[in-house]
């Protein structure tokens, strides 16, 4: 049995590499020069930065993140995390609502007061079901965090009115705060949110493309880039699959590239299935990496949800991360802009980029012109999925399809889900116990 994995990012390497764990003929297909999608990572002058946006390693999932740590092996530094929310010039504790007391006290007494009231009229059921992203936002945290933070930073990351949002993912995703934990983080007492994350780990040499080669070291006579796929065909238990110049056949197919390539490969899709595929929505990222003389503030990283200081919502140090990500005596900042189509971060040229950023660095007090030793950018199409009101209606039509013509579909773009590394590797394992579990 030969399967054919569509996609070379972390979802087709795991999946090749347990397929091949349990002996079956397997053969990646990789549209760019090098496989490992939004998990590349790049050194140049001595400096690593991830491609596809700063990336650490934690989950709760125990197995697999024991996977993610024994694949990097002894190339693992573990981190304590010290994440901050910029604002108002200010470093703020994150989450949010664990570093209330490091706000102005105007805008801490309008965050708990907005908590206290909407918890006791929600408690009294004088609020209504939240409808939207919003809604639930306003529901969970009050007006006050809401307006201070959740919303603006939430339409920065996302670049979509979060009234337009569906809140049926934020679980788990959005820390649901204690409301002990609001209090004491108030008047000063301090908390932790999001304790998953408190310890990371993030590989010492090779940024977190490290990780993705150790898993495709055994598969990676298999792996065929600079394989765009633009034609997938079946023929009774026969799967041909073209790039325009050659094709390959196989037994069984496994697609993890977004939906919006797989299905231009299709052969008499449905409008209406097409139109739902059109219909998805997801944003693309920018990274703008800068190699800084001497030292940077001693933050994991930091969003930045104010709209006036540019148009980054995030930044992390990846020197940081690991003593080996930048040449000694240097440090590093990596920006990241997301975007939809049209927006005018997608005009932009790397220099305008690079300005954008090392300008808003400049006023954020973080660093200097004259300390800037390179810069450099990264674009990535795909980015994050962003859950509209119409998702759940356009992926069941896209699924059902795709289950209906034999394809399945595992990883973040191929789920079309807002999968980390750990959900995508959990998709990987469940998919393969799920397929051995089928032929026993
Ligand atoms: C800004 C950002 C930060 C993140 N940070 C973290 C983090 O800290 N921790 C974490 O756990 N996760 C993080 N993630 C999530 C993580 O990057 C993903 O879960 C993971 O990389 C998804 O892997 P994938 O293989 O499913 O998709 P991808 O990496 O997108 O791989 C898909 C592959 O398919 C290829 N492809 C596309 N079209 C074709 C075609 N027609 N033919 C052949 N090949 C094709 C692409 O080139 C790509 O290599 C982050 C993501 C982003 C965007």
């Amino acid at each position: 049995m030969k399967t054919a994995i569509l996609g070379g990012g972390l979802t087709g390497l795991t999946l090749a590499r347990l397929l091949h764990e349990a002996g079956q003929e397997v053969v990646v297909l990789e549209a760019e020069e090098e496989y490992g999608g939004l998990c590349r990572s790049r050194t140049e002058q001595g400096f690593t930065f991830d491609c596809g946006g700063s990336h650490i390693i934690f989950s709760r999932d125990e197995e697999v993140l024991a996977f993610m740590r024994r694949m990097i092996a002894a190339n693992e530094q573990r981190n304590t995390r010290n994440t901050r929310i910029f604002y108002q010039g200010k470093y703020v504790k994150y989450p949010f609502e664990n570093g209330l007391y490091d706000l102005p006290p105007d805008d801490r007494f309008i965050c708990i007061n907005g908590f206290v009231r909407n918890l006791i009229a929600v408690e009294k059921g004088e609020v209504a079901k939240p409808q939207n992203f919003r809604e639930w936002i306003t529901y969970i945290f009050g007006p006050g965090i809401a307006d201070c933070y959740m919303v603006p930073y939430n339409e920065k990351i996302w670049k979509y009115p979060t009234e337009k949002m569906s809140y049926h993912w934020v679980d788990g995703r959005i820390p649901r705060p204690p409301v002990e934990d609001i209090i004491k983080s108030a008047i000063g007492i301090e908390t932790e949110g999001y304790t998953h994350q408190a310890v990371f780990s993030y590989p010492l040499d090779g940024g977190i493309e490290a990780l993705v080669r150790a898993i495709a070291r055994p598969v990676e006579p298999c792996i065929r880039t600079g394989f765009t796929v633009t034609s997938v065909r079946r023929s009774g238990k026969t799967w041909t699959i073209g790039n325009g110049a050659e094709t390959i056949a196989a037994d069984r197919l496994i697609c993890t590239i977004p939906l919006q390539h797989l299905l231009p490969c299709l052969e008499g899709v449905p409008p209406e299935v097409t139109e739902a595929c059109r219909a998805l929505v997801c944003n693309a990222l920018i990274c703008v990496n800068v190699g800084v003389q001497g030292t940077l503030p001693p933050v994991s990283w930091m969003y930045i949800p104010d709209k006036e200081l540019g148009m980054t919502n995030r930044i992390s140090f990846p020197s940081h991360f690991s003593a080996h990500a930048a040449p000694k005596g240097c440090s590093s900042v990596l920006a990241e802009i997301t975007h939809q189509p049209g927006d005018p971060a997608s005009a932009m040229t790397d220099e305008e980029l690079v300005a954008e950023v090392t300008g808003m660095l400049e006023r954020m007090g973080i660093c200097t012109a004259d300390r800037i030793v390179c810069t450099s950018v990264r674009r990535q199409p795909f980015a994050y999925v962003v859950y509209d009101l119409a998702y759940q209606k356009n992926i069941a039509i896209v699924k059902d399809y795709c289950t209906s013509a034999g394809i399945p579909l595992v990883g973040r773009f191929a789920q079309f889900e807002y999968l980390n590394m750990d959900g995508v590797i959990r998709s990987a394992f469940d998919f393969i116990a799920r397929e051995t579990g089928s032929k026993e």
